[in-house]
């Protein structure tokens, strides 16, 4: 239909009209002379915004659909120019923007825009080229190779994942891809380890009866991502139980006890993630002791998961978590969450890359060429899922040289004292909050502390009986302490769901081994003390304003109610 009414317009191809006709090439709407003008505009929005992101509300408050309301229902039929289009950006697009670089954002883990990063971004967008072998674009390659061991140094890692050796690096768009890949990879390696010298039917059988046993692992804590990678491997999931006592750290013990479940019903436990920083409440597992577990068990993969906080390992008192990095398979951390890189960079690194490229180079006649043949060149296209890939370490070469390691590790250690303040500042009001794990890689969670737990500032007169005085040790609840916890869930879930409805600060919330938690982690690059203190005080006010309301309330007939334990208390005298 469209076509015919192109054709009625006067489109012809010269075929069509059978004369010799030269092709005209359609005038572009931006040339290099607009461009130049749009992108000199484009570039001082983005400052100015920027400039004015403290005074922006953090969250939006748009209502679901806000936006189509707004736009036409097609795209338009002729060219619009650069400043129409500009326009909207302010009245349309940032309306709905939640603002992930303002330094109100307290919320997930941060994800890192810098200046830096966007050159990289932009430069990135001018090369485009889906560089999936070496041949396609050599600098791409090269270059990713290079910053990706320059990385694995400044972090520590052992040098079995340096591309010198048999392991080496490569840039994945998020930490969830990165579990995907290696999952694969652990399920085709474990599949080859266990047929083994079985040669054809009889291969066939051994390898499709192991996969119906395949159970990939992860601790409760462990990042939603694995389980998810399993279902897309089509593994079994299990999960190993981790505890408060342990900070939530997955231990040797608890991993054995599992692995050794998993078998006794006759499952193959074939991969493991165990985690640098959970996305919970940043625990870090024992990986001593699972290096030690692990060698009784060589053929599970383990891949260390450091999506947030591997990033701090560009400081030396965080170096000693790498010690037991050479017992495991592979290693993968953000570079866009915390490491001042702009989204996406997820750097994961193998101990040996033939484990991937075993797993995932298919090679069809039109990807060959001499270079990929010669065995003397990397086609990254083989140690990832898609075929094309951006040309993403560029801005990790930027962000690199631009601050140097110097101004890396100030930037880590700059969130780790915020981290300590805002800790501080919690304690300090102990009457209000409880800390639930300590402090970690700048994050902080807490829990509000319901009214009948508190010790202080009774309103009710010393002669006269006090309901929230000693309630949950003398209550007649049948099951105090779970009537705590369960109080305090619904407080802490109330006071969170009024910060963030008021958009002055934007926190996230967890349930973790049954508690509700609010989790405040302050470490974007705009990041400062002063709005790690105003978050402070807004947490106190509105604590202070939601335990107001459950205060109890005098009656006209003299009696006062107790909301939380929902029983008239006489007034004497
Ligand atoms: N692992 C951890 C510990 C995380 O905290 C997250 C996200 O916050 C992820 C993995 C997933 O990261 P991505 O969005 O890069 O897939």
């Amino acid at each position: 239909m469209e076509h015919a009414k192109d054709v009625a317009n006067g489109a012809q191809t010269p075929q069509s009209s059978g004369q010799h006709t030269s092709i005209n090439k359609p005038q572009d709407p931006m040339d290099s002379t607009k461009f130049r003008e749009a992108a000199h505009a484009a570039v001082d929005e983005i400052i100015n915004y920027y400039d004015t992101l403290p005074s922006r509300r953090v969250l939006s408050s748009v209502e679901p659909g806000y936006l189509r309301s707004l736009l036409p229902s097609g795209p338009p039929e002729d060219p619009e120019p650069w400043h129409e289009i500009q326009k909207d950006i302010e009245s349309k697009i940032m309306p709905g923007l939640t603002h992930w670089q303002s330094p109100n954002f307290m919320a997930f883990f941060p994800a890192s825009s810098t200046y830096p990063g966007m050159l990289g971004e932009l430069y990135s967008a001018a090369f485009t080229a889906p560089a999936f072998n070496w041949l396609c674009s050599p600098a791409i390659t090269e270059l990713e190779t290079v910053v990706l061991d320059w990385l694995a140094k400044l972090l520590n890692l052992p040098d079995c994942y340096l591309s010198r050796g048999e392991g080496g690096g490569v840039i994945q768009g998020s930490a969830s891809e990165a579990v995907v890949t290696v999952m694969v990879a652990a399920r085709e390696r474990y599949l080859r380890e266990k047929s083994e010298g079985l040669e054809g039917e009889a291969r066939e059988d051994k390898i499709a009866h192991l996969r119906g046993k395949l159970v990939a692992l992860g601790s409760e804590q462990a990042h939603s991502s694995t389980h998810k990678a399993a279902n897309i491997a089509g593994t079994r999931y299990r999960s190993v139980p981790v505890h408060l006592e342990d900070d939530f750290a997955l231990t040797g013990r608890g991993l054995r006890k599992t692995i050794e479940d998993c078998k006794a019903k006759g499952q193959e436990p074939f991969y493991l993630t165990v985690s640098l920083g959970t996305t919970s409440t940043c625990a870090v597992d024992c990986f001593e002791e699972i290096a030690q577990v692990a060698k009784d068990y060589p053929s599970i993969w383990i891949h260390v998961d450091a999506a947030y906080a591997g990033a701090a390992l560009v400081c030396g008192e965080f170096q000693h978590h790498t010690a037991h990095f050479s017992a495991f398979d592979s290693f993968d951390m953000n570079m866009h969450k915390w490491l001042l890189t702009n989204f996406d960079a997820s750097c994961l690194y193998v101990k040996r890359r033939r484990d991937l490229t075993d797993a995932l180079s298919i090679t069809p006649s039109y990807l060959r060429n001499t270079f990929s043949d010669s065995g003397l060149v990397t086609d990254y296209r083989d140690w990832q899922i898609p075929l094309g890939r951006r040309f993403r370490a560029m801005k990790i070469w930027f962000v690199l040289r631009t601050y140097g390691i110097s101004g890396l590790k100030a930037h880590i250690r700059h969130h780790i004292q915020l981290g300590d303040l805002f800790h501080g500042l919690i304690k300090s009001r102990s009457d209000l909050f409880a800390v639930l794990t300590p402090p970690a890689f700048a994050l902080t969670v807490i829990t509000i502390i319901p009214r009948r737990q508190r010790r202080q500032r009774s309103s009710i007169p010393a002669d006269r009986p006090d309901p929230a005085h000693e309630a949950y040790t003398n209550d007649f609840t049948p099951d105090a302490t779970n009537q705590h916890l369960i109080d305090a869930n619904a407080l802490t879930k109330e006071v969170y769901e009024l910060v963030n409805s008021r958009g002055e600060i934007f926190l996230t919330s967890g349930v973790v081994g049954g508690v509700y938690v609010i989790r405040i982690v302050s470490a974007n690059p705009m990041a400062e003390e002063k709005y790690v203190r105003r978050a402070f005080d807004i947490l106190v006010k509105t604590a202070e304003e939601v335990l107001a309301g459950k205060e109890p309330v005098p009656r006209e007939n003299g009696v006062e109610e107790n909301p939380l334990v929902k029983m008239p208390v006489p007034r004497l005298g």
